[in-house]
């Protein structure tokens, strides 16, 4: 079974009154940890501060609704798109191996101004997540970040490239030839403090 828990695409409806959400309008985001993976809640930031919850929120964040666009509005660079689709399946495959990887295609994407980040939590084993959002259909994404070495992302970088290019096959100029370096993932899950 997939992990999909790592991704959440945002509600169109408050989850505690079930109005629907207006467009532009302001929306608070919470992350519940639960046995089964991260639940999420999308509702009216009024909803939220009057509502009783006996939980703590994995993570929470103020943003500001959007609608989703009518279906002929697609006039997203194709390019962009293919990383944001690489990331939800690197997400959803949960390997560790590719940690690197989908962290480096986060920060990538966030630099895009495809993803903002929402939110970071530090786990008690010392672990680091980072809350990343789609800018445009609001879907999140929890993403361990492995704490790379300076030195190392451009290497992880490199094997996000080939990785695009050989997923869409959009780069004609490109020969899949050379094989990603398998580069090791880094050791450095060790907490710094
Ligand atoms: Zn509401």
């Amino acid at each position: 079974m997939p992990q999909e828990w790592n991704i959440r695409g945002r509600g169109h409806f408050c989850g505690i009154c079930g109005k629907p959400l207006t467009d532009k309008c302001p929306v608070t985001s919470v992350l519940r940890d639960t046995e089964n993976g991260y639940e999420r809640l999308d509702c009216h930031p009024e909803c939220w501060k009057s509502a009783p919850h006996d939980w703590t929120p994995f993570s929470m964040w103020e943003g500001v609704y959007a609608a989703p666009p009518p279906p002929d509005a697609k006039k997203e660079p194709v390019k962009k798109e293919t990383a944001g689709e690489l990331l939800r399946r690197l997400v959803s495959l949960d390997d560790p191996e590719m940690r690197n990887v989908v962290y480096v295609l986060a920060v990538m994407l966030e630099r895009s101004k495809i993803l903002v980040e929402r939110d970071s939590r530090e786990l008690p084993d010392g672990t680091i997540k980072r809350i990343y959002e789609d800018r445009k259909n609001g879907d999140s994404f929890v993403v361990t970040d492995p704490r790379l070495r300076l030195d190392a992302i451009g290497g992880v970088q490199r094997q996000v490239v080939e990785l695009l290019g050989g997923t869409d096959g959009l780069r004609p100029g490109k020969k899949p030839e050379e094989k990603p370096e398998q580069a090791a993932p880094e050791k450095t899950e060790a907490p710094e403090k």
